[in-house]
């Protein structure tokens, strides 16, 4: 799934593609790309004139000149590809826009569970979202400050987009077998000495190579993980078995020997 770092990727990659360029088509290809992108969203998409992309947490959000919205969710396996109007079509694609100057901007999903999203001019409001873990202002002194309004235990917590901005399943795991925490410890409790350190490790696993990890074949990105889908494997500092627990329905994999 793209994670934090693979979105900021493919929107530096739709940045340069597309910004100053203006759309001459726009289709959806599959059933489910076209549930919200419908054929009247890709008319009025038709003539714009691209002014910004930006991105914000795992959205990535293009502006246009008449102060229209495209908002797209990667989802599962969603990806851009690039090219030119003519190359021969991408696997897996599920939306395809021209520019006029003949790029090809393809949205790629082998799941189609991606979510593209036209909004008329002043009808688009971004979701209140927490700082953004890569940014200056996401200091241990502000994640403390968050963490201590809350009480559950500290992983679902570290999902809440308006804790931390973008921050998934895989990379959560990953932060706190690095910050040596408990997934189940109570969020409200960590002080700050081991917040200070959770922080660093969020900020040290989003920016390890991501890409490399997501663009490589699965069982080498299996293998990057240091603690994430590892369950049953020696844990890599302390040799003792990963466990696998659920919290909120999604899979949290921890050393129950090193995390505490
Ligand atoms: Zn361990």
């Amino acid at each position: 799934m793209p994670e934090l770092p693979e979105v900021e990727d493919a929107a530096r990659r739709l940045r340069a593609a597309i910004i100053g360029r203006t759309f001459v088509t726009a289709r959806a290809l599959h059933p489910s790309t076209g549930r919200t992108l419908t054929d009247v969203a890709c008319q009025r998409l038709i003539g714009q004139r691209v002014i910004s992309v930006d991105r914000r947490a795992k959205l990535q959000v293009v502006r246009f000149a008449d102060d229209r919205v495209l908002e797209v969710h990667l989802r599962m396996t969603g990806d851009w590809d690039i090219g030119r109007h003519d190359d021969p079509a991408p696997l897996y694609e599920r939306a395809r826009f021209t520019c006029d100057d003949g790029t090809r901007i393809s949205f790629v999903d082998s799941r189609a569970f991606g979510v593209l999203t036209v909004h008329d001019p002043g009808a688009f409001k971004l979701p209140l979202y927490g700082p953004e873990p890569l940014d200056a202002d996401f200091t241990a002194a502000v994640l403390l400050k968050a963490l201590k309004a809350r009480r559950g235990p500290i992983k679902p917590v570290l999902l809440d987009q308006r804790v931390i901005a973008g921050l998934g399943n895989i990379y959560a795991a990953e932060a706190l077998w690095e910050s040596r925490i408990r997934p189940d410890t109570p969020a409200n409790r960590i002080a700050l000495v081991r917040v200070t350190r959770l922080r660093d490790a969020i900020r040290l696993v989003l920016s390890e190579a991501p890409s490399a990890r997501y663009y490589e074949r699965e069982e080498r990105v299996e293998e990057s993980w240091r603690v994430y889908d590892r369950e049953g494997k020696p844990c890599l500092r302390c040799v003792a078995p990963i466990v696998r627990i659920v919290q909120a329905g999604r899979s949290t994999f921890y050393c129950r020997r090193c995390q505490r």
